[in-house]
């Protein structure tokens, strides 16, 4: 199979990386190094696209800040998932027109999947006059360039031609903490849920060669990261661009073999791509935690038709059942959506049949957001909010009571846990994640982070297990 997918060559990196350089020597004239602040929104990929933009800027000069005042460098990653965070990224940069009244220097950028959208670049490019570069998620890769030409002052950017699509090699990261890891298998989406922005913003699906992310894999395993989640809109369908006969599976046995004390996460799995072949790799991969995020969005196979999901209810049960007889501890979380357009009461019944047959350990619930430009937003509504508000309701009560059951299982259980990072309490200094990633606050040393720990669950809430140390 021929691939199509634009590689942007070593060169083209290089010059980027040339730019770098430039933009370092100009900051090395100032007497203390400039600051950067970098906002995320959104999902895991904008984190680990946050984590390039870090890289740059770090090769450029620049250290990084909290405080948007203080910043040479703003850049807000955004998301274009939910009308909610796109109100909240316009208002927090509407904001910025005081930071950058102080400081008439400061360089505001805006990137991410919310800038790929045509009507919010132009929205920025007319009424938000304080910003002076905007790019899409393709155009990542060229940042140092763009910041540099910024620098130079030639004038505002923008950079969100359409675009299918390209896969990078070769940007520098650097990754928040170092006991976690993300690391993108492949890019993009073909899916086209019908009310999903996602395949419109963020390109065709293309998937990193497996050597690209196998040497990843093997250094962060060398420099002693203890959790890699590998991420891609949906990982299941990773290799079906490249030809090479690999598939998601096959990676995850790959990444198996790979030496060091590291676990394996990943997401998103989609139904109608995950099946024995994928459940048989995470029965047998010692490194692959047995956890899954398995979204079935709803429960109602007309809504199911409506959504472009391209499975049943049957379908998804099957294979959840499928699941369990390999791995009958795996822990199971999905995502579930209210109220999409048509759906009825009776119709959401089904959504509550599925969590009650299914018993997820955990559930990321969302009331519709109608996305511009999907099909999903043109269609007719026959549920009022109010309605759609109180099937949500009994969603969320259905879902805490089961959640709470499954976490009630754990208590009086000891499980080798990683210790992870510093609690919010005195009492629960330190927090650790089950293989199957529950969290668990506990009191401990905190040398102990990084490290396994055999720890007794003695309580638990809906959200989180409380233990000790044996
Ligand atoms: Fe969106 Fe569907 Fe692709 Fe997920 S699989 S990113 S919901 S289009």
């Amino acid at each position: 199979m021929e691939r199509h997918t634009t590689i942007i060559s070593p060169e083209q990196i290089t010059r980027q990386r040339e730019y770098c350089t430039q933009v370092h020597d100009m900051n090395a004239t100032l007497a203390t190094a400039p600051l950067a602040y970098v906002d995320t929104y959104g999902c895991q990929q904008n984190e680990a696209d946050s984590e390039r933009i870090r890289g740059y800027l770090s090769e450029m000069g620049y250290e990084f800040t909290q405080d948007e005042h203080q910043a040479a460098v703003i850049v807000i990653n955004t998301c274009a998932v939910r009308e909610h965070a796109e109100l909240r990224v316009l208002g927090n940069v509407g904001a910025l027109t005081h930071t950058k009244r102080e400081n008439p220097n400061q360089i505001i950028c805006l990137c991410g999947c919310m800038m790929q959208e045509p009507h919010m670049a132009e929205k920025i490019k007319k009424s938000f006059r304080h910003v002076d570069l905007v790019f899409g998620p393709h155009a990542l890769w060229r940042f140092p360039e763009f910041l540099w030409r910024i620098q130079t002052r030639r004038g505002r950017i923008f950079e969100t031609a359409d675009d299918p699509g390209s896969i990078a090699e070769g940007i520098p990261v650097e990754r928040q903490g170092a006991i976690k890891a993300w690391v993108s298998i492949m890019y993009g989406c073909n899916n086209f849920c019908s009310y999903c922005i996602v395949p419109y913003v963020r390109g065709r699906e293309r998937s990193r060669n497996p050597q690209d992310i196998l040497a990843e894999v093997e250094e962060l395993a060398r420099a002693g990261y203890r959790e890699i989640t590998l991420l891609g809109q949906n990982v299941n369908s990773y290799g079906k661009d490249l030809g090479l006969g690999m598939d998601f599976a096959d990676l995850l046995r790959a990444i198996d073999r790979v030496e060091g004390n590291f676990l394996v996460r990943f997401m998103t799995s989609h139904p109608k791509d995950a099946g024995d072949k994928l459940f048989d790799a995470m029965r047998d991969c010692a490194k692959v935690a047995p956890v899954i995020h398995l979204p079935f969005q709803a429960g109602n196979d007309r809504v199911l038709k409506a959504m472009n999901r391209g499975y049943t209810r049957e379908g998804y049960l099957s294979k959840i059942r499928a699941l369990r007889a390999r791995i009958p501890h795996i822990v199971l979380t999905s995502d579930v959506i209210v109220g999409f357009p048509g759906e009825t009461t009776e119709e959401f019944e089904d959504t509550l049949a599925v969590l009650r047959e299914v018993e997820f350990d955990a559930l990321f619930t969302f009331i519709y957001s109608p996305r511009e430009g999907t099909p999903a937003a043109a269609m007719a509504d026959v549920l009022t909010k109010e309605e759609k508000q109180a099937n949500f309701q009994r969603l969320l009560d259905l879902q805490n009571e089961i959640s709470l059951k499954k976490q009630q299982a754990y208590v009086g259980r000891t499980l080798r846990c990683l210790v992870d990072g510093e609690g919010e309490d005195e009492r629960n200094n330190l927090t650790a994640r089950t293989p199957g990633g529950r969290l668990v606050h506990f009191t401990g040393d905190k040398g102990l982070i990084g490290s396994d720990t055999d720890l007794n669950i003695t309580s638990c809430s809906t959200w989180a297990l409380f233990g000790e140390p044996v």
